[in-house]
C-alpha cells in the first residue's frame, strides 16, 4: 500500500478517467475526496471508495466558480485536516470550428480546463506548503500537444496545463511539492463515446499500440506520479497514448 495515510481530491471523479484514478488510488490506501457537479455519480464513486476500506468525501463544487472551490477546501480540512495529493482531471470539450465557435463556447472549456485547475491548486498549494509536501497531477491532452482541427478551445486549455505544470513545479519544488502532467491519447470514458465508429476506427488505426486506452491505463499513469516512486521527477508530462504522439 504506497498511499497508506494519504488524502487525495481528484476533480470529475464520478465517471471516466477521473473514477478510475479515485478508485487505484483508494486501492492504494488512500482516503479520496470525490469532486463532480453530479452528485449522484459521485456517490456512487464514494460508496465504491468506501468498500474499498478507505474513508470518502463527496463534493459537487464546480470547480470553474472560485467560491465553491474555496468551500471545497474548507470541508477537506474539516474532514482530514490535510490534502497530499490533487488530481485535477475535470475537463469539457465543447468542439466547434472557429468560425462557428460562440464566445461561449470558448469562456467555458477555458473556465473548466484551465481556470479550474488555477482553483483547485492555489487551494491546495497553500495546505501542502504548510505540509512541506505534496503531488499534484494534471490531466492533460494529446489534443494539447498534436491537434485536432474543431479544438482550438480545448487545445487551448490543454497546452495551457502542460505551462501551468511546468511554471509550478519550479515554484513549488521548494515546498517538496511535485508537480506532473498526463497526456492521454484516445481513451473509452463518457467523452469519447459520442464519437463515430469511423472516427474511431480512423483513431484507432494510427494508434502502435493497435487499441484505444482505457481509463485504466491512465490511472496506472497518475499512481506513478503520485507515490514516492516518482519523488525525483517533476514538471514532466507523460505521454499515455498508445504511441498516437510520439
Ligand atoms: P468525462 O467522462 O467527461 O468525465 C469528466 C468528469 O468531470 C465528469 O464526471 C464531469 O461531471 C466532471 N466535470 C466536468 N466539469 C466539471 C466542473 N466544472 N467541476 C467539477 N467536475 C466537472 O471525461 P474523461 O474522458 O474521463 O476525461 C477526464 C480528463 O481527461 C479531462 O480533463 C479530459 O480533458 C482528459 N482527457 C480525456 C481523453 C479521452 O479520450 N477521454 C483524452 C485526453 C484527455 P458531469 O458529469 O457533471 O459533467
Amino acid at each position: 500500500m504506497k498511499l497508506d495515510k494519504k488524502v487525495a481530491l481528484v476533480t470529475g471523479s464520478g465517471r471516466g478517467i477521473g473514477k478510475a484514478i479515485a478508485l487505484m488510488l483508494a486501492k492504494e490506501g488512500a482516503d479520496v475526496v470525490v469532486n463532480d457537479m453530479d452528485s449522484d455519480s459521485a456517490a456512487k464513486t464514494a460508496e465504491e471508495i468506501l468498500s474499498i476500506g478507505r474513508k470518502s468525501l463527496v463534493s459537487v463544487a464546480n470547480i470553474a466558480v472560485r467560491a465553491e472551490v474555496e468551500s471545497m477546501f474548507d470541508a477537506i480540512k474539516e474532514q482530514f485536516g490535510r490534502l497530499d495529493i490533487l488530481v485535477n482531471n475535470a475537463g469539457i470539450t465543447r468542439d466547434s470550428l472557429l468560425v462557428k465557435m460562440t464566445e461561449g463556447q470558448w469562456d467555458e472549456v477555458l473556465a473548466v480546463n484551465l481556470k479550474g485547475v488555477f482553483n483547485c491548486t492555489q487551494f491546495a498549494a497553500k495546505m501542502m506548503s504548510e505540509q512541506n509536501a505534496g503531488k499534484i497531477v494534471n490531466l492533460s491532452s494529446a489534443s494539447g500537444q498534436m491537434v485536432n482541427i474543431g479544438q482550438v478551445n480545448y487545445a487551448a486549455s490543454k497546452a495551457g496545463v502542460i505551462g501551468v505544470t511546468k511554471t509550478l513545479a519550479r515554484e513549488l519544488a521548494r515546498f517538496n511539492i511535485n508537480v506532473n502532467a498526463v497526456s492521454p491519447g484516445f481513451i473509452n470514458t463518457p467523452m469519447t463515446e459520442k464519437v463515430p465508429d469511423k472516427v474511431r476506427d480512423m483513431i484507432k488505426s494510427n494508434i502502435p499500440l493497435r487499441r484505444v486506452g482505457e481509463a485504466e491505463d491512465v490511472a496506472k499513469a497518475v499512481r506513478f506520479l503520485v507515490t514516492d516512486d516518482s519523488d525525483y521527477i517533476t514538471g514532466q508530462t507523460i505521454a499515455c497514448n498508445g504511441g498516437l504522439y510520439i
